[in-house]
């Protein structure tokens, strides 16, 4: 996928984005507007908020492309409906946590991470971000722990998101999957593919290759 949609401003970013026909629905479109990723970086990174690439948010993570997330969000939108319910595995910066809050409104957002300080700089992002009131309420959680395993006391999970490789599927994660829900996973070692794994109503499992990627791995907790 291209990374040619940087912007000047986070309008322009998403502006561009639109404009390259990597965000089609108008409803991500206003979420990705709400969101300002300055707010999700380090204020001395602030000069490249709005570059189409990751950049580092410490202790070897990163806060995924744009162009990443404006994918994600696409493949999951049916599943991020006002009220419903979304696990991001591998939150990091808690950027994408705020977005697709901002697409359930009064659903919820966990956020699973497994590096303490990570868990606690996305909520200071969050606030920083003016969305202390959605952690308060409990619209968005933070769970510090390993996102392989899911988070059991509040699936199952409309929409499931994990941004980091796995080897293989964690079957936590296919269990904690609605019927109907649908999960968005970078799965392999060297060679990476997303795959979007639908759950349908009556249970069945299929997974569809969607693109080649390179995301960090999903690891123990150093
Ligand atoms: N989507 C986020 C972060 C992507 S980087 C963003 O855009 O900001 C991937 C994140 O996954 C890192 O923060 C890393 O610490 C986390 N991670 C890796 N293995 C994990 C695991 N087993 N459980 C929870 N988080 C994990």
């Amino acid at each position: 996928m291209a990374w040619r949609c940087s912007g000047s401003s986070n309008k322009e970013l998403v502006d561009k984005l639109w404009q390259a026909g990597l965000l089609t629905s108008l409803r991500l479109r206003e979420a990705m507007e709400s969101v300002d990723r300055a707010n999700y970086l380090a204020p001395s990174m602030a000069a490249s908020a709005y570059t189409d690439s990751p950049q580092s948010i410490g202790h070897g993570a990163t806060i995924s492309a744009p162009h990443m997330h404006a994918a994600a969000c696409q493949h999951l939108l049916d599943f991020l409906q006002p009220g419903m319910r979304v696990l991001d595995v591998g939150s990091g910066s808690g950027y994408l946590v705020a977005v697709m809050s901002a697409l359930v409104h009064d659903g919820a957002v966990v956020g699973m991470e497994h590096i303490a300080p990570l868990s606690r700089l996305a909520k200071d992002n969050l606030q920083r971000d003016g969305r202390a009131g959605l952690m308060q309420d409990g619209r968005v959680e933070l769970v510090c722990g390993d996102g392989r395993k899911g988070y059991p006391p509040r699936a199952p999970y409309d929409a499931i998101h994990v941004g980091a490789a796995a080897p293989e599927v964690p079957s936590a994660l296919v269990e904690q999957l609605k019927a109907p829900g649908r999960m968005f996973i970078p799965v392999g070692t060297k060679d990476q593919s997303v795959y979007q794994i639908d759950k349908d109503a009556e249970g069945k499992v299929t997974m569809t290759a969607l693109f080649g990627v390179r995301y960090v791995p999903l690891t123990d907790a150093p």
